[in-house]
């Protein structure tokens, strides 16, 4: 049964349901945060949560990841991330904190990012209500009306926006065409890039592991799998690996069978800072270069097995 309530995190009004069989755990959907479970007793246990400017960090982050098209997630601590709860995988929320933009640069790069997810085309008004407790504001990582308004002053000044006040507190914006051409740029690189390069043995014994293990696990995240062998790409194909490894969120690199364009791709993308899953067959386990042992693989025994594991670390660790 459902109750209009608020959103826990950023104060919205929004539907709450209990989830089966857990009296403890609430499953909202608010129109800014998303779908997300939430456990009672574990923010009763953990008094940071319940502070004004974490919910308002987790609240941003939440709203992007719905504005990117990330499905729902239930809210954890870091020891509890084997388990899915109702389906939705768990993140820690300290992960989800630390993913609240620090740079400068990166505020503005993911406010314009948010911007126009929020365009359905091009050019279009978008009606943003910036009073204190309206939840718009969580588009422009701001806290309240005042740090909104320094930043649409400052988006007009750089001539990334055009915004109309059509009174104390709605502006209609739109994005000019210089700030459209960042976002482009933007979304063909690792900031706002949905691709998942895969570095892994292509032979007919590791089908069933890619399929039904890890790009199985990448799109249930939310992402898309890139294996190049699978591209159709002119050129050589050292250079389409490098190209395709900058531009990749993350990688995910199997050592099942010990290739070394495997350890050269994972020791490429380690330089470029890119995140990097280290998986590998329970059987070959002992055969990993000393060079890389000390990286905490996941270790699988099926394709399901796989899945599962991958599955949990990338919503884990990969927000
Ligand atoms: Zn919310």
């Amino acid at each position: 049964m459902s109750e209009d309530k608020n959103c826990f995190f950023c104060g919205s009004e929004c539907e709450i349901y209990t989830a089966p069989l857990m009296h403890n755990v609430k499953d909202y959907r608010c129109k800014y945060c998303g779908p997300y479970l939430l456990n009672h007793h574990f923010i009763e246990r953990n008094s940071h949560i319940n502070e004004t400017k974490n919910k308002f960090k987790i609240a941003c982050i939440l709203n992007e990841r719905r504005l990117k098209g990330l499905g729902g997630i239930a809210l954890s601590n870091k020891t509890d991330k084997v388990d899915k709860v109702c389906s939705y995988p768990q993140v820690s929320v300290d992960d989800i904190l630390d993913e609240f933009p620090k740079k400068a640069s990166d505020f503005l790069n993911r406010t314009l990012l948010n911007l126009s997810r929020l365009s359905e085309r091009p050019f279009d008004i978008i009606q943003l209500n910036i009073y204190d407790t309206s939840a718009d504001r969580l588009h422009l990582f701001a806290l309240d009306k005042t740090a909104c308004e320094t930043i649409i002053r400052e988006l007009v000044e750089q001539e990334l926006i055009r915004c109309d006040c059509n009174d104390i507190d709605d502006r209609d914006i739109n994005l000019t065409a210089k700030c459209w051409e960042i976002v482009e740029s933007l979304q063909q690189t690792a900031i706002d890039s949905k691709r998942v390069f895969v570095a892994m043995w292509f032979d007919e014994s590791m089908d069933a592991y890619y399929k039904n293990g890890i790009k199985q696990a990448i799109e249930d995240a939310g992402y898309i799998a890139v294996r190049i062998d699978l591209q159709d790409f002119n050129g050589k194909i050292c250079d389409e690996i490098i190209a395709e490894i900058k531009r990749c969120k993350f990688l995910i690199s199997d050592f099942s069978g010990q290739r070394g364009g495997v350890y050269f791709e994972a020791g490429f993308a380690k330089g470029l800072g890119r995140p990097t899953i280290f998986t590998v067959k329970k059987d070959d386990v002992k055969k990993l270069h000393f060079d890389t042992r000390q990286y905490n693989h996941i270790v699988y025994d099926s394709p399901e097995d796989l899945h599962k594991k991958l599955y949990n670390r990338i919503c884990a660790t990969i927000v």
